[in-house]
């Protein structure tokens, strides 16, 4: 078929490119904290089985323990009550189909760089619409807001005494993107796909609250995503087929024009 031809002849030659949106995975990883009433969900932790030695002369590998939602990861519709009854709703339940989509990349990062707790409005996304067109049907809408240059985990979280802060989506946009764009879902840079200080809005966490129960996706800690441009690239984020799985770590992938 000429189409994946010429897309390996484009990869190869450059006039396509791969673009690695994920982060490194390790116990350095930050996870989100939790009011300590909640269960929380653990870092990541490795153990070595062998490494060429006498537990297995020949070979090296590891044993991993971690939290389904932890560092680059991707939220299914199963892991909010409002998501709980769709069909197909689980890491190995949904089609691969949608797991790929057209990117469409609003970038808030001046926004983001005055208030750390911007919230994007349907205004800003119809804004982004007049310049660069409409968002698709099956679309993945990331939101770009230089978050990923928090190295540093204590910044990255910025948790404060009233809890922590970091942007997001306003419950008004989350429903124009679920409903009306009718996209796969949303990514962020930030730690998961609603604001810091989400869980006092009204309702709690309302992006998780309103992607799910439209049965749509999330995407989180995602990085590089100023070397897309606002439309063109393709997003790739294929979740590990965890049998009844919530999300997963994954490696998000974006094709963009070289
Ligand atoms: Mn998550």
């Amino acid at each position: 078929m000429p189409l994946l031809a010429d897309l390996v002849a484009a990869l190869d030659s450059g006039t396509l490119r791969m673009v690695d949106l994920s982060q490194p995975l390790g116990p350095d990883t930050p996870v989100i904290g939790l009011p300590p009433i909640f269960a929380s969900s653990p870092g990541v932790s490795m153990e070595v089985i062998s490494h060429y030695d006498e537990k297995g002369p020949a070979w090296y590998w590891n044993t991993i323990h971690m939290g389904e939602h932890t560092g680059t990861h991707f939220d299914a519709p199963v892991h909010w009550v409002t998501g709980k009854d769709f069909p197909d709703n689980r890491c190995d339940t949904i089609p691969p189909r949608r797991f790929v989509g057209p990117a469409c990349v609003i970038d808030v990062t001046a926004d983001v760089a005055k208030n750390e707790d911007f919230l994007l409005m349907p205004e800003h996304l119809e804004a982004w619409e007049q310049r660069h067109g409409k968002i698709p049907r099956g679309a993945w809408v990331l939101l770009c807001t230089g978050w990923s240059t928090r190295t540093d985990p204590v910044k990255f979280l910025n948790v404060k005494e009233d809890g922590a802060h970091s942007p997001g989506f306003h419950k008004s946009t989350s429903e124009l993107l679920a409903k009306d764009r009718d996209v796969l879902g949303v990514g962020v840079e930030t730690v998961g796909t609603d604001a810091g200080q989400a869980g006092t809005f009204d309702p709690p966490f309302p992006n998780h609250t309103t992607m799910h129960g439209n049965g749509k996706f999330g995407l989180a800690s995602l990085c590089n995503l100023d070397q897309l441009p606002p439309t063109g690239a393709v997003v790739i984020a294929a979740p590990l087929k965890i049998v009844n799985g919530s999300g997963s770590p994954l490696r998000v992938l974006a094709i963009v024009p070289g």
